[in-house]
């Protein structure tokens, strides 16, 4: 089969590989397109310590079952599904208490093994049992369905900011993560929601997430213009969807008193931490956490958002490629000019 081959840094092809076989119970895919995270540039450029080269990345994938090996109630063989990439372990300490993307020994798929930039690829019984495929309902498309990955991580970042209904939230960053942060806030309750960019053609892009107010950075103060809008209170939550450490130290600022901020992008390897002021966080009493990724009980909450609108998924699918053009998907994905550029193996209509 055709499949992308990522076998070191900045060290890319597509190529013919033995096709991928069931050697136990699981599931053999046939993978129907497969969306470009932040993650893959990342790998591209910089490796990532937890991947297993050679390695056949992407993980934001919707697939149709080829064939099935064992017995999965639920599943046929023929049927589209969407899938978490995160397989945890399900008997760790973590896996235990329901915190999943803690797992000690997460596998995730594009990562710690093959994934969907190929025209196949397996999935261990482990993935079906822990509960990483879901059939996608009718009258949702593939590309919709791939966005369950990202959508779950928003998801997770939503219940970790402890956001209730009313709460105001404040985004910084326009692209995927932060489009999707306005749409899952207001299906979580958020009464208002504020959305931040340094670039106009940006926030112009995100307007169909249809946020309470825009913010162009690069002309306004945006600390400022949150305390204006909340009343001089702060943000209820303050979610951080871009890689920037003045954006952190900007969201401590804008946080209302027991209030939430997190640190939803990773920093790019090599830049500076943050200074965040500490008494600021300790006078408010408010609420400082992290979100790298979504468990399988978010991908599922992130698939109903997407089924019933909540979630605009097809306004995200801003670019269609061929496996062939990988590389220039990587590029078209770090120009950062559209939304999410989506991979097919299959030809393109
Ligand atoms: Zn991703
Ligand atoms: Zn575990």
């Amino acid at each position: 089969m055709r499949a992308v081959l990522l076998r070191g840094i900045e060290d890319v092809t597509v190529t013919d590989v033995p096709d991928p076989q069931l050697a136990g119970p699981g599931l053999l895919l046939r993978v129907e397109t497969c969306a470009v995270c932040g993650t893959d540039v990342k790998m591209f450029h910089h490796g990532y310590a937890a991947a297993r080269l050679p390695l056949v990345p992407g993980h934001e994938l919707a697939a149709t079952i080829e064939r099935i090996e064992g017995s999965f109630p639920g599943l046929r063989e023929g049927m589209r599904v969407a899938v978490a990439p995160n397989i945890p372990c399900g008997v760790c300490h973590f896996c235990r208490r329901g915190e999943q993307t803690a797992c000690d020994r997460l596998e995730t798929i594009g990562v710690h093994r093959n994934g969907g930039f190929a025209e196949y690829l397996v999935l261990p019984a482990q993935a079906v049992t822990e509960g990483c495929v879901f059939p996608i309902p009718v009258g949702v498309a593939n590309e919709e369905a791939a966005l369950i990955d990202p959508a779950s991580c928003v998801v997770n970042a939503c219940e970790l900011s402890r956001m209730k209904p009313g709460d105001t939230v404040v985004v910084l960053g326009a692209g995927p993560a932060g489009c999707l942060s306005i749409e899952v806030s207001r299906a979580f309750g958020a009464m208002k929601t504020i959305l931040v960019q340094r670039s106009r053609r940006r926030l112009e892009q995100a307007s169909f997430a249809t946020p309470s107010v825009s913010v162009d950075s690069s002309a306004e103060d945006a600390v400022v213009r949150v305390r204006e809008e909340t009343g001089d209170r702060g943000a209820d939550v303050v979610i951080v969807a871009c890689g920037s450490a003045e954006a952190q130290e900007q969201a401590v600022q804008m946080v209302a008193k027991r209030g939430s901020v997190n640190l939803f992008g990773g920093l790019p390897k090599g830049s500076p931490s943050p200074r965040l002021d500490a008494n600021l966080i300790h006078y408010k009493e408010s609420f400082l956490v992290g979100t790298h990724g979504g468990s399988n009980r978010h991908c599922g909450i992130a698939l109903g958002m997407i089924a019933d609108g909540r979630i605009r998924a097809k306004e995200y699918v801003s670019r269609r490629m061929p496996l062939s053009d990988y590389r220039a998907a990587l590029g078209v994905a770090e120009e950062k000019s559209g939304l999410k550029v989506f991979v097919s193996p299959r030809p393109l209509l």
